[in-house]
């Protein structure tokens, strides 16, 4: 066996190295374990085009984690950290070259909706100051550990309207859009970011998941981070040196070992086995940690059933493209400027549509598109009167058994993949920036299935470690009995997004089991 620490993190996706950082900080001897040949998991920023065209290769906006106090607890600002917000946070444009966009300021915002819809303007003020007036709380939430379900259901029962809300956490997307909005262009600006997280339109909490994503941005901004997502968990793992932390990138872990209940070494697929004197923590998807690194024989058959059932959501694919100059949009230069451009028809049944030929297994006819304007806002990532851009085409199939598009053949990703992401470049060009064809100097497409073997915890192409599900969040995730960050074995940690509050870039599974763990060590 080679050396031994206190503390072995598995993953050095963004929230691993969060929660290693806050171990390093109290004083103990950590190493970062990670597959990839750097660290950062979903959070890094690489050059997949063409040289000088930095492409973030997941995730772009800094949305959520604007609700963290790691940076400022971390100091990360000192370790090449720095946030930028846009002026304009993202646009949804239409074909008819309609636009809405979300302005930093609400009441720019206010009178871009009031074009289709003055009452839907009027609405949307309320709804932003509701989430100014919540944040406090919705920070707490987000950067502890979960209360337990009866917890929750009690709190909710005793304070005033808190039926209301009840509802109101449950209720569909549809229901709400429809409830309170009038213009069909209104509900599908505030309606697409329940799409980001691949919740549908008839899917339960996919109206509130929608308010809180798009009162956060406006309210705090669709920031990015400058140079390039990467730079946070470099700024993390460069914390984590200075504290005396080490990390080995391009180490896959295959299996914890216990002996008398208690994990006392990671063995590496290598056959290499590190010994861990106090804790194991995982950064992993669930899946790998319950089933593969802990196995039945420590944590039981029906865990391991239960696991087996866990949702995982829609796939995704993505599109990187080095282009010859900035994307002129049809809806004018609003959109180009915007961190993120929506592309749809005003028509919910345009989503509902999307998902019904994903979840059956069909490449969607017009899947929902965003379109990322990376280096327009921040201009470095790409050189000099160029452009990069991405393409996150959510909610594909993960396993194709047909082809709504009518003309892709093809029924496995890698034969499939080029000619989808030709039919969607035609698509936009045709319908919303008709320069787009000509433009592209170069494109690389990752499929699901890329993405699953690029970043292993991308299972089945999903990118948040388990679906947005009422039963799948809270103290439910990633399964009932596991949800305060601790597994079956007492000094094992699950600290990805498989746990409360579940994906996307906050830093708060990883704090938060932190806590846990220094709480469990008495260090705190
Ligand atoms: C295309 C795309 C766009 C996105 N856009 C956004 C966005 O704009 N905003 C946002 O907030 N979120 C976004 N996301 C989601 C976000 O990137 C992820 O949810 C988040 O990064 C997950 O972080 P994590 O640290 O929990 O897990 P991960 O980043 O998945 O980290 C897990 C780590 O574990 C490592 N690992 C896995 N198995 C092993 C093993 N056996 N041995 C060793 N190491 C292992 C992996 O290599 C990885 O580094 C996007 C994701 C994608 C794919």
């Amino acid at each position: 066996m080679s050396s031994t620490y206190d503390a072995i993190i598995i993953g050095a996706g963004h929230n691993g190295l969060t929660c290693a950082c806050y171990l390093a900080k109290a004083g103990l001897k950590v190493l970062v374990l990670d597959q990839y040949h750097t660290v950062g998991g979903m959070a890094t920023t690489e050059e997949v085009t063409l040289p000088g065209f930095r492409s973030d290769m997941h995730a772009v906006g800094y949305q959520f984690a604007s609700l963290s106090p790691a940076p400022q607890e971390l100091g990360l600002a000192s370790f090449g950290f720095e946030l930028n917000r846009p002026e304009i946070n993202f646009s949804h444009v239409f074909p008819d070259g309609g636009i809405i966009s979300m302005h930093r300021d609400v009441e720019d915002t206010v009178n871009s909706i009031s074009r289709y819809s003055k009452k839907d303007g009027e609405t949307w003020r309320r709804w932003a100051q509701r989430f100014v007036e919540q944040k406090d709380q919705i920070a707490a939430w987000l950067n502890s550990s979960p209360a337990s379900l009866a917890e929750a259901t009690d709190q909710l029962a005793g304070m005033p309207g808190g039926m209301d809300e009840y509802r109101f956490e449950n209720q569909s997307l549809r229901s709400w859009l429809n409830e309170q909005f009038e213009a069909e262009e209104t509900r599908m600006f505030m309606g697409s970011f329940a799409c980001h997280c691949a919740v549908s339109p008839d899917d339960d909490g996919g109206g509130h998941l929608a308010w809180l994503f798009s009162s956060l941005i406006q309210d705090l901004g669709n920031r990015f981070v400058k140079g390039g997502m990467h730079n946070l968990p470099l700024a993390l793992a460069s914390y984590l040196r200075s504290k005396g932390g080490q990390i080995r990138t391009g180490e896959r872990v295959s299996k914890i070992i216990v002996k008398d209940g208690k994990a006392t070494a990671v063995r590496l697929t290598t056959g290499e086995e590190i010994g861990v004197s106090k804790v194991v923590s995982s950064g992993t998807d669930p899946r790998q940690l319950i089933v593969d690194f802990l196995g039945e024989e420590q944590v039981g058959s029906e865990l391991i059933q239960k696991m087996k059932r866990y949702e995982w959501g829609d796939g995704y694919m993505a599109v990187y493209l080095a282009l010859e100059k900035p994307l002129s949009y049809k809806s004018g230069p609003d959109a180009g400027v915007s961190l993120y451009a929506h592309p749809s028809p005003p028509s919910l049944e345009y989503f509902s549509k999307i998902y019904s030929e994903c979840r059956s297994g069909m490449l969607p006819a017009t899947p929902f598109t965003v379109m990322c304007n990376e280096s327009a806002v921040d201009p470095e990532r790409a050189p000099e009167g160029k452009a990069v851009m991405k393409f996150i085409v959510l909610n594909v199939p993960y396993e194709i058994k047909g082809d709504a598009t009518g003309k892709i053949s093809a029924r496995t990703w890698d034969e499939a993949k080029e000619a989808y992401a030709d039919h969607i470049i035609d698509h936009i060009t045709d319908a919303y920036a008709p320069d787009l064809r000509d433009l592209i100097l170069k494109r690389v497409v990752h499929s699901p299935l890329d993405m699953e073997r690029t970043m292993i915890s991308a299972v089945r192409g999903t990118v948040t470690h388990g679906a947005f599900l009422p039963y799948e969040s809270g103290d439910q995730r990633p399964l009932p009995g596991l949800g305060q960050y601790q597994m079956p074995v007492p000094n094992v940690y699950l600290c990805g997004s498989g746990a409360h509050p579940g994906g996307g870039i906050s830093m708060a599974p990883g704090r938060n089991a932190a806590q846990v763990i220094l709480r469990d060590l008495k260090l705190q």
